[in-house]
């Protein structure tokens, strides 16, 4: 999502306000694992820096997964803050190539989707438990161990199957 600046590139210290509201598509989330059921807002404040301009404020969506675990559907909310620094292309050649945070806009148009897709992906954890007591499924029969026992004698294979899975997963 392409925001124009050349308002506030006119002076320093200029500020503007958007607040936008993405598709995960539109964010550059749409081919991770998880399902977006909201879009994903994203409020921040842009401000000229000398030519640079910074980009601070915060990411808000939900998502749906599944338990690494019991494979039980899991939702998620997500209210992650930003502040990301654009600069102008070509002007970080040489220079400043230590900054890992920085992004180049061009054409005078800054794509906060950027920003927002990054704050997004930080706070998407590798994998999502149901609970952190989650029982599992049984490895044998498969019934969810959340909702009672089964009649499954667990032999030490499948207790090392266990640790695998949770080492894989
Ligand atoms: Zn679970
Ligand atoms: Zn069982």
């Amino acid at each position: 999502m392409l925001i124009d600046v050349r308002d506030i590139l006119k002076f320093g210290g200029l500020t503007k306000r958007v607040e936008l509201s993405l598709s995960a598509e539109e964010c550059g989330i749409g081919d991770t694992d998880c399902v977006f059921k909201e879009p994903v807002q994203v409020s921040a404040e842009l401000t000229n820096i000398n030519g640079i301009i910074r980009a601070k404020g915060f990411v808000r969506t939900g998502y749906e997964t599944f338990c690494a675990r019991c494979l039980k559907p899991v939702y998620c909310s997500i209210e992650k803050p930003f502040d990301e620094e654009y600069v102008g292309a070509g002007s970080l050649r040489g220079t400043r190539s230590d900054e890992a945070e920085v992004y180049e806009y061009s054409d005078k148009e800054i794509d906060i989707s950027l920003a927002a897709r990054d704050a997004v992906l930080l706070e998407i954890p590798i994998r999502h438990l149901c609970g952190e007591d989650c029982k599992s499924l049984c490895p044998v029969c498969g019934k969810d161990l959340n909702e009672g026992d089964c009649d499954c004698e667990l032999r030490p294979a499948d207790a090392r199957f266990e640790v695998l899975k949770d080492y894989y997963l």
